[in-house]
């Protein structure tokens, strides 16, 4: 049976976060379905005021979350640094979206889900001893990996360090491939942060934009220009009235690619 602890298990998630203005779930009702066999496992690629990958793996309720700044890479020689962040809820796996202000302010976009096993017995025990050896078997990541906690940085409440590394193991999944450029789309809607953008609430956005400096400040002021153009778009068409259309032509970009992974570059939802 699973464990329930999120109630003490999310306090720093919850102390961090307003729930009245942000869309992120408080984790309230996050409950496990009894049907679900394997553990979850999902990333998401967080443009706050840096871009990185928030990588999450299911354990007692909660979702155990590291803060990859450059993304999960298939080359084993890519040691990728991953800080250890507050624990989120499970319900918080499938959350692709907006968020407007305070803690975490950004776009969030589902890069990735699927099911993760440990290749060990006891967990808590591995996470103790700073090494976590597992399986995946997402849409864009598989295979066998490894979470290990190195020296220094900044520390827990219990005296260990937060920093840790994400490495892929040699397996069929390696190789030189850097996936984040290769699959940069969302899982969950197959578009991109532009699209989220124009789904949700672009004004917010405005306001917030002087504060934003740096590689961050110039992604989303491109992406903010972006989600502008296809709101425009959406507008013109539907003062045109014409529900039932779809243009005819058709655009290569559309057309899902040969040997990516299940969907993850396929079509660009011109219609979101
Ligand atoms: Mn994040």
């Amino acid at each position: 049976m699973p464990v329930r602890r999120s109630s003490t298990a999310l306090k720093e998630y919850r102390a961090k976060r307003n729930f009245a203005a942000t869309p992120e779930p408080s984790g309230k009702n996050a409950t496990r379905s009894p049907k679900r066999k394997d553990a979850f496992f999902c990333v998401q690629k967080h443009l706050a005021s840096h871009l990185h990958y928030d990588f999450r793996l299911e354990h007692r309720g909660v979702l155990l979350s590291w803060a990859v700044p450059k993304g999960p890479s298939l080359n084993p020689r890519d040691k990728r640094l991953a800080m250890r962040v507050e624990d989120h809820p499970l319900d918080y796996g499938d959350f692709e979206g907006v968020i407007p202000e305070g803690y975490g302010a950004g776009i969030v976009m589902l890069w990735d889900k699927g099911t993760w096993k440990p290749l060990f017995d006891d967990i808590d025990a591995a996470l103790k001893q700073g090494e976590l050896k597992f399986e995946l078997d997402g849409v864009k990541l598989q295979g066998s990996w490894v979470l290990v906690r190195t020296g220094g940085g900044r520390s827990e409440s219990n005296g260990e360090s937060r920093t840790w590394l994400l490495i892929k193991h040699r397996d069929e999944w390696a190789g030189p491939i850097d996936i984040t450029k290769k699959a940069p789309l969302s899982v969950k809607c197959f578009c991109d942060f532009p699209d989220i953008l124009a789904k949700d609430k672009p004004d917010v956005w405005e306001s917030h934009l002087s504060a934003k400096g740096g590689e961050a400040g110039a992604m989303l002021r491109d992406i903010i220009e972006q989600a502008a153009k296809i709101k425009l778009a959406k507008a013109k068409r539907a003062a045109l009235k014409t529900p039932s259309r779809r243009p005819r032509t058709t655009n290569k970009s559309t057309a899902p690619k040969k040997g990516v992974p299940r969907n993850v570059n396929g079509r660009r939802s011109s219609m979101a």
